[in-house]
């Protein structure tokens, strides 16, 4: 045994390997000691130890590997358009080379041309918000949680927030919007019960120490039978009354162009005007990942004096980003916004997809391939209940088992989900220029598992 392990080659030996000359000599180090640790673990068991030109070849293919991006573009099958887990909503490449120079040059990002004095971030979004929601005033953070804390922390710290106990909802990522508001330092003020809450019940709870009344969308579910939620109208009548904030937090929020009628638009709540709204751009508006926030002047200066704005402040890319993608709406050229241009095409698009992708697959061998309709989601914890009728391929392989395969696609880019022990590509995020991609990747599969 002892024969076997001297067997081994020495690491010291190995980081003086020419081939090597040029690599990081610690991260080589640290890849060589385990690799061989594994040989000798091997060896142990009785396994033979590979000539040294392949533990070289092994040593050298770790390291590459350890350095590649962990990142990569993948195809989404599953028909969810701004799947959280999958970046949410996806660029354009019009509005990439639209923003690009911006990137790799300086800009005036918080800087005033004319008169050459400092300026404000916010600034370049103000103009456009005021056009689409007719608002005083707006502010980006973050993200939508950001949102939340800064206007609580805001208005609310150390005062009571009136919220309906059917709107404590939870987002997932561990988002929840009770937690939220005590981190922020509010005192919740849960009113009515899990499926009824009356305006009564938020007129009794208001006390010398309530400063805001928030509405928060039930977003990633809906309550059906016998239930009562308040709507945001008089929700702003009861908090103007009572000189109190109104907030609502909308979660996903849609501008239009969208077919949607199961809840009002962003614009439609704009014009109730509203002291605060928040919603995230990166959900139905199809932006970057952000909080926005529009309503009242006065209210949105005095979110700008909150030392926590420089903790969620956003960076240039997200303005950029968002910019392009408020003009991108003003201008109402809506295929510059992937996650609308996804939701808008049409069942006969959708169906002609369909039936290209399923030529290129069809005569693929040992893969059963149809057409099917599907339906797909918003995503994003944006619309539950609203169904979006797609076409998709459903797919089986003759001796693979279904879970199989799709682990195998899944590891090659291609994001599906099984249902009927089939594998499903829904085509509504999946564009012409894949087509060519899922069939190189199918078929790779295939010859891979030939018998
Ligand atoms: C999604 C959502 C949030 C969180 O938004 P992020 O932008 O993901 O931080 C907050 N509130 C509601 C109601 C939401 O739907």
């Amino acid at each position: 045994m002892r024969d076997l392990l001297s067997k081994l080659p020495k690491t010291d030996k190995i980081l003086k390997e020419k081939i090597f000359s040029h690599h990081n000599l610690t991260l080589l180090k640290k890849i060589t000691q385990s690799h061989i640790q594994v040989l000798r673990e091997n060896a142990l068991k009785g396994e033979e130890i590979p000539d040294y030109q392949s533990i070289l070849e092994n040593i050298a293919t770790i390291y590459k590997n350890t350095l590649n991006p962990t990142l990569r573009p993948l195809i989404n099958a599953t028909g969810v358009i701004a799947q959280t887990n999958l970046g949410r909503s996806i660029f354009s490449p019009a509005l990439i080379n639209e923003i690009a120079p911006l990137l790799s040059e300086y800009s005036n990002l918080e800087y005033n041309i004319e008169k050459g004095s400092r300026g404000e971030r916010y600034e370049h979004i103000t103009t456009l918000m005021s056009a689409l929601f007719d608002c005083e005033d707006c502010i980006v953070v973050n993200n939508n949680a950001s949102a939340v804390l800064l206007i609580v922390n805001t208005f609310a710290k150390d005062k009571e927030v009136i919220i309906s106990r059917g709107e404590l909802v939870e987002i997932g990522g561990s988002f929840r919007i009770p937690e939220v508001i005590t981190s922020a330092g509010g005192i919740l003020k849960e009113v009515g019960s899990t499926n009824k809450t009356h305006l009564t019940d938020y007129k009794n709870a208001i006390t010398t120490e309530t400063t805001m009344i928030i509405k928060a969308h039930q977003s990633n579910f809906k309550q059906i039978g016998f239930t009562k939620q308040i709507e945001i109208e008089d929700i702003i009548k009861l908090a103007t009354q009572n000189h109190l904030i109104d907030y609502y937090d909308i979660g996903s929020g849609y501008i239009d162009g969208i077919n949607i009628h199961s809840e009002p638009s962003l614009k439609d709540i704009a014009a109730l005007k509203p002291s605060l709204v928040s919603f995230s751009g990166d959900k139905l508006l199809g932006g970057p990942q952000a909080g926005i926030i529009f309503g009242k002047k006065h209210l949105i200066e005095k979110l700008k004096k909150n030392h926590l704005l420089r903790a969620l402040r956003v960076d240039k890319f997200t303005i950029f980003a968002l910019q392009a993608t408020l003009k991108a709406y003003l201008e109402n050229n809506l295929k510059m916004i992937p996650t609308i241009a996804m939701l808008n095409q049409t069942q006969e698009e959708l169906s002609t997809k369909a039936k290209e992708m399923h030529a290129l697959l069809s005569n693929i061998p040992n893969l059963k391939c149809e057409i099917i309709q599907l339906s797909s989601k918003a995503g994003g914890g944006s619309l539950p209940e609203e169904e979006f009728p797609s076409y998709g391929i459903a797919l089986k392989h003759k001796h693979l088992k279904t879970q199989t395969l799709n682990d195998k696609i899944r590891q090659k880019g291609l994001i599906a989900r099984i249902q009927n022990d089939q594998i499903l590509l829904d085509m509504r995020c999946i564009s012409p220029h894949h087509f060519k991609q899922i069939q190189d990747l199918l078929l790779q599969v295939m010859s891979e598992n030939a018998k």
